[in-house]
């Protein structure tokens, strides 16, 4: 474990912008913070608690050219420029990883394969659990993450950088660096026991995966689903929820695009025969609760939720994904 006297995070951004690097930070923008591509590492604002929108478009763009067409096709190379992720909470990093499953595991694709191959991963441990955070009750840790190339705590006088690649120590090494004491090991025990404490809300995921397969034609989600607007929001901000939609735009000249899709659209399961699987809102949006804990513990086995709280803080009815699934009946 390294200490930095000053500011890592923000140095890292000057010299990764410096060596050419396309630099993805957190800016402020009113009064919510997003991560944005930077030119300058004074426009990047680490004091906050995580970014409205999750930073999925890294490696997986809300649209995205596939080919060009006309009297030719051109296809589009799959290609990435070197990139870095800087200051990514610890819950994103796991999102991070998830969508790696999704999209190298089975069947690569080679648009994000690239995009992912050249990204260095900066993280940053939480100081603060937020109003709507749960990772804890995912399995996961506010401070911790072996898949990050390097992440970074903040002490205040100093940032302790822990290095967790070649990638992450290849940056390190350009830096002064110096060890942990004693001293600085134990400051970072505390500031992770009180981070630990001040978690607000939790997810029961006890016999998780019984509850819910009992509950699946419980008429609770009618009950949840009534007041869903279908406005697909807790999905576009969602750091694992990955659909996509692929189409052309343009008759005879255009392009082919893939775009971010929501299950709680009601066209996104419509099949040509005109039939819906999921014809009824209740049955989206039962879909995407079971989508997070239930299909992909089945098919992946790990919750595809990392407890970020996004779709709670920005769903414009207030429904709560850890009140929900808390809500659970059983014996249905
Ligand atoms: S389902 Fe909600 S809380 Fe879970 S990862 Fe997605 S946005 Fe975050
Ligand atoms: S954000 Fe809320 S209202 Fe919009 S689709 Fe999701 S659950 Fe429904």
């Amino acid at each position: 474990m390294k200490v930095y006297e000053g500011n890592f995070l923000k140095d890292v951004v000057a010299k990764l912008l410096d060596d050419g690097y396309r630099v993805y930070a957190p800016v402020k923008e009113k009064n919510y913070h997003v991560f944005k591509v930077v030119e300058n590492a004074d426009e990047v604002d680490f004091d906050y608690i995580n970014t409205r929108r999750s930073p999925k478009d890294v490696t997986f763009p809300e649209n995205e050219v596939l080919m060009k067409y006309g009297e030719w096709v051109e296809e589009i190379p799959a290609q990435a420029d070197k990139t870095a992720i800087v200051g990514i909470r610890p819950c994103d990093i796991q999102g991070l990883r998830l969508m790696d499953r999704v999209f190298l595991e089975d069947i690569t694709d080679p648009y994000y394969e690239a995009k992912r191959k050249n990204l260095l991963v900066v993280g940053y441990a939480c100081n603060e659990a937020g109003d709507y955070c749960f990772c804890t009750s995912v399995g996961l840790s506010p401070f911790k993450s072996d898949y990050a190339d390097i992440i970074v705590t903040e002490l205040g006088d100093k940032q302790v950088v822990e290095i967790r690649s070649e990638k992450g120590e290849a940056v390190a090494s350009k830096f002064d660096l110096s060890d942990a004491s004693d001293e600085d090991v134990s400051r970072k025990k505390e500031l992770e026991q009180k981070v630990l404490s001040s978690f607000v809300r939790s997810v029961n995921t006890e016999n998780l995966k019984e509850r819910m397969a009992e509950a699946f034609n419980s008429d609770y989600w009618k009950e949840v689903a009534e007041n869903c607007v279908s406005c697909g929001i807790c999905t576009y901000l969602c750091p694992t929820c990955f659909c996509f939609d692929i189409f052309d735009d343009g008759e005879l000249k255009g392009v082919r695009i893939r775009a971010w899709d929501s299950c709680q659209f009601p066209l996104h399961t419509l099949e040509s025969s005109s039939h819906n699987p999921r014809r009824e809102k209740w049955q989206r949006l039962r879909n995407r609760f079971y989508d997070k804990f239930y299909y992909m513990l089945v098919r992946k086995g790990e919750f595809y939720c990392v407890g970020c709280g996004r779709c709670i803080a920005a769903c414009p009815v207030g429904i709560d994904i850890a009140e929900v699934i808390n809500n659970i009946p059983s014996g249905v």
